[in-house]
């Protein structure tokens, strides 16, 4: 096969595995830069270019759309959809992952346990805000963050009002989340490929932070999930229409709780904590799921 990894960088770890993976089975793998592509809109033979030439010949896509891109590299992925090419998490499924407030939404829908959870752009009762949600300790995000950049800790009534006030006058919109204090600073990491976990790892904040992001200063090890904590991982996956995601959830008192599903989880972190070939197993599935695509074009 000739397989399209949608991604920014050749040189990310996860594009190279990626890409290594491909080879090892067999197969051409090209890296396409989703922000170079130009499209062609037409009913007859829509298609895209890239680098000057008609990308054609492309059998299954590996999207890795960076979270800076979701709305033109979605529109890139769409166009492949709409020529037929197989991709292994699809551009719907992307674009809600995206959405903070959608994906709990979605997840709350079908009943996956999350942390509770309050949204708001400009609360007129911030005290009303803070009660609704269990009252202090509690955790204020803002919607846009990353890698636990702007994800605070409000331990006090006061230090929470002050927060939620210093980011509505910045007009971010804004998470505010009952804090899982008996998680003790660690979150669990589980990769979801189709309806299995294939690999799960613990995350430990650093001492004295809450945060377990790697770049925060935290650290992976290896774990074993519980029957319940993998059932709610795939059905977190399965309700965002994913077939590869990074689910991360809290242990909690009542069960697994889920903070947030990746649609292009990283595989450098993955891979080193449990020794184990996710890029060969991304390359198996996308060989299966592929072919079953293609017969049922044919039919
Ligand atoms: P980001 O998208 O920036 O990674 P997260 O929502 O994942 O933001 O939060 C960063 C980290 O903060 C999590 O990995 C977790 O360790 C900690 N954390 C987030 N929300 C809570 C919560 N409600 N209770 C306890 N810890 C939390
Ligand atoms: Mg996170």
């Amino acid at each position: 096969m000739k397989i399209g990894i949608l991604s920014q960088n050749a040189n990310l770890y996860s594009t190279r595995r990626l890409r290594e993976a491909c080879e090892q089975r067999g197969h051409e793998a090209v890296v396409i830069n989703a922000l170079r592509c130009y499209m062609n809109i037409n009913s007859v033979q829509p298609s895209i270019h890239f680098e000057g030439h008609d990308v054609v010949g492309i059998d299954a896509i590996i999207p890795r759309i960076g979270a800076d891109i979701t709305f033109y590299g979605c529109s890139v992925l769409r166009q492949f959809e709409m020529m037929n090419v197989f991709s292994i998490n699809q551009s719907i499924a992307i674009s809600r992952s995206r959405d903070k407030l959608r994906s709990l939404q979605l997840l709350s829908r079908k009943g996956v346990g999350m942390p509770i959870t309050g949204f708001a752009s400009k609360p007129d009762d911030v005290k009303d805000l803070i009660k609704m949600v269990g009252g202090t300790p509690v955790v204020i995000k803002l919607l846009e963050g990353t890698q636990g950049i702007g994800v605070v800790l409000a331990e006090t009534q006061k230090a929470a009002e002050s927060v939620i006030e210093a980011f509505m006058g910045l007009k971010a919109n804004i998470m505010i989340q009952e804090y899982i204090a008996e998680a003790g600073g660690a979150d669990i990491r589980c990769f979801v490929l189709g309806d299995k976990v294939i690999a799960s790892m613990k995350r430990q904040a650093a001492e004295g932070e809450f945060r377990s992001n790697l770049h925060r200063g935290g650290s992976a090890s290896l774990v074993r999930i519980t029957p319940e904590e993998r059932r709610t991982a795939v059905a977190a996956a399965k309700a965002m229409g994913l077939n590869v995601a990074g689910v991360d959830l809290l242990r909690s008192n009542r069960g697994p709780l889920i903070m947030e599903v990746n649609s292009s989880p990283g595989l450098e972190g993955i891979e080193h904590a449990t020794g184990k070939d996710i890029a060969g197993m991304i390359i198996e599935y996308i060989e299966k799921h592929a072919a079953k695509k293609r017969r049922q074009q044919q039919q």
